[in-house]
């Protein structure tokens, strides 16, 4: 049997007061072993594909959410969104997407990271939650805009009203970015970019947390949270593609009315 005390996971503390049912897994509490210790949420990985369920099965068993109410999709490091508009989604074929946003409650947006960012949206006016995946590919290509635009253009949400929260993901001292993100992050960001990429003993960092701020903020969100933790500096507690070298799993998160 699953013991729900083992798994735990990051919360905002503007979604926790809000009551939506929400959090960033750590890698613990799971069934995997080796690289995937212990609870590896990626089915793409190399993983046990029973360990994988079970760890499944765990994390929505510690937030008392249905398993047929679990909704994923295949993330690609694109810009797209998909809506989810009813529940249980049914024939739901896991979209290519980097975004996910729903009004139904039931629905358990479930997304995968080991190093991007992981945010979290809630309105809690119009009661319409959205999650998005955002790498150095979905930052300047402003997924977390896109998914904010999609609450807003099918369920009327207003972003001054949105609470943002962006979880554990790698640090800006950890990822150093060749010459090609340097540009498309310029491009992407004009005048901002600067603050965004870190010069540092001949290497360019990229600050992934300040970015998505600024692309929250470029959409009108104000109410943002940072978790401000790194999955590279602490592999005990997340998977870190860029700390394990490729060899790792993913963590999940969460988010559901
Ligand atoms: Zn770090």
């Amino acid at each position: 049997m699953a013991s729900p005390s083992l798994i735990s996971a990051t919360s905002f503390s503007h979604l926790s007061r809000a009551g939506v049912v929400h959090g960033v897994l750590t890698r613990q509490g799971g069934a995997s072993t080796g690289a995937f210790t212990s609870l590896n949420v990626g089915r793409l990985v190399g993983d046990d594909p029973d360990a994988v369920e079970e760890n499944h099965r765990r994390a929505l068993d510690a937030f008392a959410r249905e398993p047929r109410g679990l909704t994923e999709t295949r993330q690609v490091h694109g810009e797209a969104i998909a809506l989810v508009e009813r529940f249980p989604a049914g024939a739901w074929e896991r979209p290519e997407a980097d975004g996910l946003v729903t009004d139904q409650s039931g629905v358990t947006l479930f997304m995968r990271f080991a190093d991007c960012v992981p945010i979290l949206l809630f309105d809690p006016q119009k009661k319409v939650i959205g999650m998005a995946h955002a790498g150095w590919r979905g930052t300047v290509s402003r997924v977390a805009r896109n998914t904010v635009a999609a609450m807003q253009a099918q369920y009327g949400s207003r972003p001054q009203d949105i609470l943002a929260g962006i979880g554990p993901s790698i640090c800006a001292a950890h990822y150093s970015v060749g010459e090609e993100v340097v540009a498309q992050v310029q491009k992407a960001f004009g005048t901002e970019a600067a603050g965004l990429l870190i010069r540092q003993n001949g290497e360019v960092k990229l600050d992934l947390w300040a970015a998505n701020r600024v692309v929250l903020e470029q959409a009108g969100v104000r109410q943002i949270e940072i978790s401000g933790q790194c999955t590279a500096c602490n592999v005990d507690a997340w998977f870190s593609h860029r700390a394990e070298k490729g060899r790792t799993g993913r963590f999940g998160a969460l988010l559901g009315l």
